[in-house]
């Protein structure tokens, strides 16, 4: 009997968080279901909601079984609602609360995207809601009594407490171990906070300690592969509200496109209409069917929107079709609708480049090579917490750009030592077509992890147009602007020798390199402007796509759980390509005549002639290899070709370019 109290965690815990009355704790109260307890005690608010008075669950039929999930005795331990506005998601959350401090005490927590949006919610949704139920009062001290029970953000409870987040702060979300946690409007949330990952992990983390604790996720939708929410529906068992048709009895999910645009539906069994007025009856009779019902006993995941609210509580049919109406003349619209209204992840035609397409265009010349037209090597650093990702970009006119390679070395920051595995490589000459050797002009290595090492290592050799660079989230910033001098070292203090950093619009520079991307799409490959050649790893593409543009947020987010350091790395290389030093972008013609006379002299040697590694097919044939991990040189033919490189006395030939000054 006692194993199955939830106060038993916390003791066995040893938590200090119980406080107040023990001996209402120790009485097991009588089993209730969530739905029941809100028909028996929730009384709804004049203010926030169409209808005051009596919570009745018979209004919103389909949050019966999503509120059950939520009762003590129910073994689901996650609950997922994906969801529209005018849903009733928060109205679950507030009812949940309620039965944890009338019914179920323990400690629970309950986040919204900001501190100041948890504030407001508690001010303007939480208190109104509790003051209207006498069985919470009597449990929760007035506010501002001396004991310091009941604050804003913080509600003490016989048996628990209530700790309201914001899910922008790392210190708001550190607090005691919770048995239960709700994450309101989850897509929201930042992906990494404060550098200690994302806030919906940190808060999670808080649970990890009860083997009875409970997850409930609400939120409408972001932006496709960005969404938190989607994530997690998707993880969960995928239920679906299922209908019947009042014509023919077939059971359906009603789908936007069977919306009629003056407000009907169609049956997808009979092709009759149905109406509004049929909806109330419907909705009695629904059942909530999932996709993958072996996952319903851990995790049920609920998808709801729009259509589905009761009658007088949302936006009628009516309604909907005409919102739908406008967004065909205003794409703008169309963003807030699938959110909003549809309560799905949007996906924009624009801006969306597929790897898969990209790496079609891989050409037939191999990696360290660089093919006609590519003049000035850049590279881009990522400095990760056990190798460098590095990319070597070549330029040419219009910055048309030849990706050279993309390498990962192993590799420990922290070791001074282990900076030489970077310095060597970038140190390794690469070869044109006409078999001349070219050698990298900057380097941009990113100083946004591991800050004081990277000012370490790039100080001695800012003099060899190596840079430290730093990405900026302000999403308007240009790609490369003027570098500031500013060190400070461990100790705080600012250094006499600081290290020039530039902050790099990377927001700027992603939307040029997807434009471009998504430009080249339609041209010739000698029309292109980001070129590849044939033996990239798949991997790359997929890095080099894994972002996509948020349309709310105006910014490029990352699908979740993806890596993206091509792209990042190539961003780098980009920057370093527009500094002072570089300049590819304000290079005149003639310029690139000079260039060119030096770099791919015009012969009748056989280093005009097309490599000989060229006969390799392209990327039908492309050797499936690694996204190349190791520092030690690998076996390809172009060690032997230096050897036959006539030497020139092209600024970029040098084979001592960490000297040069
Ligand atoms: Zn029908």
């Amino acid at each position: 009997m006692f194993d199955a109290h939830p106060l038993d965690v916390v003791l066995t815990d040893g938590n200090e968080i119980v406080c107040g009355s023990w001996s209402r704790g120790w009485t097991m109260p009588e089993p209730i279901t969530l739905s029941d307890w809100a028909d028996r005690y929730r009384k709804l608010p004049k203010e926030g909601s169409s209808e005051a008075g009596d919570w009745y669950t018979s209004r919103m039929p389909f949050l019966r079984e999503i509120m059950d999930c939520l009762h003590r005795e129910s073994r689901v331990r996650e609950i997922t609602l994906k969801k529209s506005t005018q849903v009733g998601g928060t109205e679950v959350g507030i009812n949940w609360l309620g039965y944890i401090i009338e019914h179920a005490p323990a400690p629970v927590m309950y986040v919204l995207p900001t501190i100041d949006i948890a504030r407001k919610f508690s001010e303007q949704r939480l208190t109104p809601a509790i003051n209207l139920m006498p069985v919470l009062q009597e449990r929760i001290p007035p506010a501002r009594s001396r004991d310091g029970g009941n604050t804003t953000l913080m509600k003490r409870f016989p048996g628990g407490v209530l700790v309201l987040s914001g899910a922008n702060s790392s210190a708001s979300l550190a607090s005691m171990p919770m048995m239960y946690l709700i994450l309101d409007e989850l897509s929201k949330y930042p992906t990494n906070l404060d550098d200690q990952g994302g806030a919906e992990q940190q808060a999670l983390a808080r649970t990890s300690s009860f083997t009875r604790r409970k997850i409930l996720r609400i939120s409408s939708c972001t932006i496709k592969d960005a969404c938190a929410i989607s994530t997690a529906f998707d993880a969960g068992d995928q239920s679906y509200l299922y209908l019947p048709c009042p014509h023919c009895a077939h059971k359906q999910v009603l789908m936007i496109d069977q919306l009629t645009d003056d407000g009907q539906f169609v049956c997808i069994h009979c092709g009759k209409l149905i109406e509004e007025h049929h909806k109330t009856r419907m909705l009695e009779a629904g059942e909530w069917i999932a996709k993958h019902p072996e996952r319903s006993q851990s995790h049920r995941s609920f998808a709801i929107w729009s259509a589905f609210a009761a009658v007088g509580l949302g936006y009628t049919w009516r309604e909907i079709a005409a919102m739908r109406v406008e967004t065909r003349k205003d794409p703008a619209k169309e963003v807030v609708f699938v959110n909003t209204i549809l309560g799905e992840a949007y996906e924009g035609a624009s801006q969306k480049v597929e790897a898969n397409d990209v790496q079609q265009r891989a050409a037939k010349w191999l990696r360290r090579t660089v093919p006609r037209g590519g003049f000035i090597l850049t590279a881009g650093v990522d400095v990760q917490v056990n190798r460098f990702a590095v990319i070597t970009i070549a330029w040419g006119r219009n910055e048309q750009a030849f990706v050279v390679d993309y390498v990962e070395l192993p590799a420990d920051p922290t070791r001074k030592e282990d900076w030489d595995i970077l310095w060597d490589f970038l140190a390794e000459p690469v070869i044109n077509a006409a078999g001349i050797t070219l050698h990298i002009s900057a380097v941009a290595v990113d100083s946004g992890n591991w800050t004081q090492e990277v000012y370490n290592a790039v100080r001695p050799r800012q003099s060899q147009g190596v840079m430290a660079i730093k990405g900026s989230k302000d999403a308007a910033r240009p790609i490369i602007g003027r570098a500031s001098k500013q060190e400070v070292d461990k100790s705080g203090r600012i250094q006499r020798r600081g290290v020039n950093l530039w902050i790099i619009g990377v927001n700027s520079a992603k939307t040029t390199l997807m434009q471009r991307l998504l430009g080249d799409t339609d041209r010739e490959e000698e029309n292109r402007l980001i070129h590849f050649p044939a033996d990239l790893p798949d991997e790359f593409y997929t890095m080099l796509t894994a972002e996509r543009f948020d349309l709310t947020a105006k910014r490029w987010l990352k699908k979740q759980g993806a890596r993206n350091e091509a792209l990042d790395t190539f961003v780098y290389a980009y920057a370093a390509a527009l500094s002072p030093s570089v300049r590819i972008h304000v290079k005149r013609e003639a310029d690139w005549v000079a260039l060119e006379a030096k770099l791919e002299p015009p012969t009748d040697d056989l280093f005009t002639a097309p490599l000989g590694r060229e006969e390799k097919k392209g990327p039908d044939k492309a050797p499936k290899i690694d996204v190349q991990t190791s520092a030690v040189p690998r076996e390809t033919d172009h060690r032997s070709a230096p050897a036959l490189a006539p030497r020139t006395n092209n600024p970029f030939a040098s084979s001592d370019w960490l000297d040069r000054r």
